[in-house]
């Protein structure tokens, strides 16, 4: 090991929001960061677009905290009683997503916005709730997906087509 293995400037800059959500994360976790490994945490920034989004989503391994660097925020997540906890978060302030359930950040501002994600696993996982249902691969059935949301197959068709296999 070096002190190399406890450093990274991979949060120095902004990630690129140019894209279809309007939002990009970027994780300092132990795959970017070696010293980490068993110590049990991990940090990311998130930028957006103005009215950027990060979908809906859960860590399955961790809690995340997350203090606003700049803007204002629109954030909230979904408890197992699917309950929303919801609210404004703005610069200097902090908001929490308990570990596993299901959660979202939301730019309301015009100008771009940017966050610091503390999370309390050294891997925290990330699963884009959309992306695990309708770009899947392979791919969850259809008529599975049909009849869950209660949609017919046509509209399962066009919403797994905004998720191509990676
Ligand atoms: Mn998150």
């Amino acid at each position: 090991m070096t002190a190399n293995d406890f450093f990274s400037n991979v949060l120095a800059t902004p990630g690129n929001t140019g894209n279809a959500v309007g939002s990009a994360v970027t994780s300092a976790n132990v795959e970017k960061l070696p010293g980490l490994n068993t110590l049990g945490v991990s940090v990311s920034r998130i930028d957006y677009a103005p009215w950027g989004v990060n979908p809906p989503h859960v860590h399955p391994r961790a809690t995340e905290v997350i203090f606003v660097l700049q803007g204002s925020l629109d954030v909230g997540f979904v408890t197992t009683a699917n309950r929303l906890y919801a609210r404004i978060v703005c610069a200097g302030e902090v908001f929490v997503f308990p570990r596993g359930l299901v959660h979202y950040q939301r730019n309301n501002g015009g100008g771009p916005a940017a966050v610091l994600s503390a999370f309390d696993s050294q891997l925290p996982g990330t699963q884009p709730v959309a992306e695990a249902l309708f770009g899947a691969s392979p791919p969850v059935p259809t008529d599975v997906l049909a009849r869950s949301f209660q949609i017919d197959g046509g509209l399962v068709e066009a919403i797994k087509s905004k998720f191509p296999p990676k």
